[in-house]
């Protein structure tokens, strides 16, 4: 299957065009569909195969540009990985209107907290810097409809398994009557443990 036979927003086929992307990869094509549909999904893949856009295009897709509000997450087990991550959704979202802030260690909380306050769509973060994020109330998650782990053996084995449960459970909504938020977790991961 194409892109263009895979039900994508004409704004974000714009822009797999302009990334140079004409073929979609093997874990895209199995990937997009299933995502587009509103499923979860555990994928078992490794950097390099075309997973970033295989869950930042139906990310993007699901995003409504017309609110400020913070609709998914992406969690990165190192800066360098967010960053990647960030660049690519950013790109794939521009047409779109989608605003992409990053959230990591070992910079100034300056520049992420003012991104926060701009509005970010979308959020890739990693862990620790996340959990001080919400710890300092300087974050809402309550919004987030989908929750992406990339990379997650790597992040379990870097021990970021207590900062993950933080963090999901800051994804449901406050009133424990209404339906969780983050209705969607995708997946990701080299390697699958029980643990995963
Ligand atoms: P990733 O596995 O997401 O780190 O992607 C690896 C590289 O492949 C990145 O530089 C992407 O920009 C590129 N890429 C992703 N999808 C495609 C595609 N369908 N065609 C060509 N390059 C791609």
């Amino acid at each position: 299957m194409q892109f263009n036979e895979m039900n994508i927003l004409p704004a974000i086929l714009k822009a797999i065009e302009e990334e140079g992307y004409h073929t979609p990869t093997q874990i895209q094509q199995e990937a997009i569909p299933i995502l587009l549909k509103g499923h979860d999904l555990l994928g078992c893949a490794q950097t390099g195969t075309g997973k970033t856009a295989a869950f930042g295009i139906p990310l993007i897709e699901n995003i409504d540009s017309t609110t400020k509000d913070t609709q998914a997450l992406v969690l990165s087990p190192t800066r360098e990985l967010a960053l990647q991550v960030a660049e690519q959704l950013t790109l794939l979202g521009k047409k779109k209107g989608v605003r992409v802030v990053t959230i990591y260690g070992g910079a100034s909380y300056r520049t992420q907290i003012d991104g926060i306050k701009r509005g970010a769509h979308i959020v890739v973060a990693t862990p620790g810097r996340l959990v001080d994020f919400l710890e300092q109330k300087m974050i809402k998650l309550q919004s987030v409809k989908t929750v992406v782990l990339d990379e997650a053996d790597e992040m379990l084995s870097m021990g970021f398994k207590e900062a993950l449960e933080t963090i999901l459970s800051a994804t449901q909504p406050d009133d424990s009557d209404s339906v969780r938020a983050a209705c969607r977790t995708w997946l990701f991961s080299a390697t699958m443990s029980s643990e995963v």
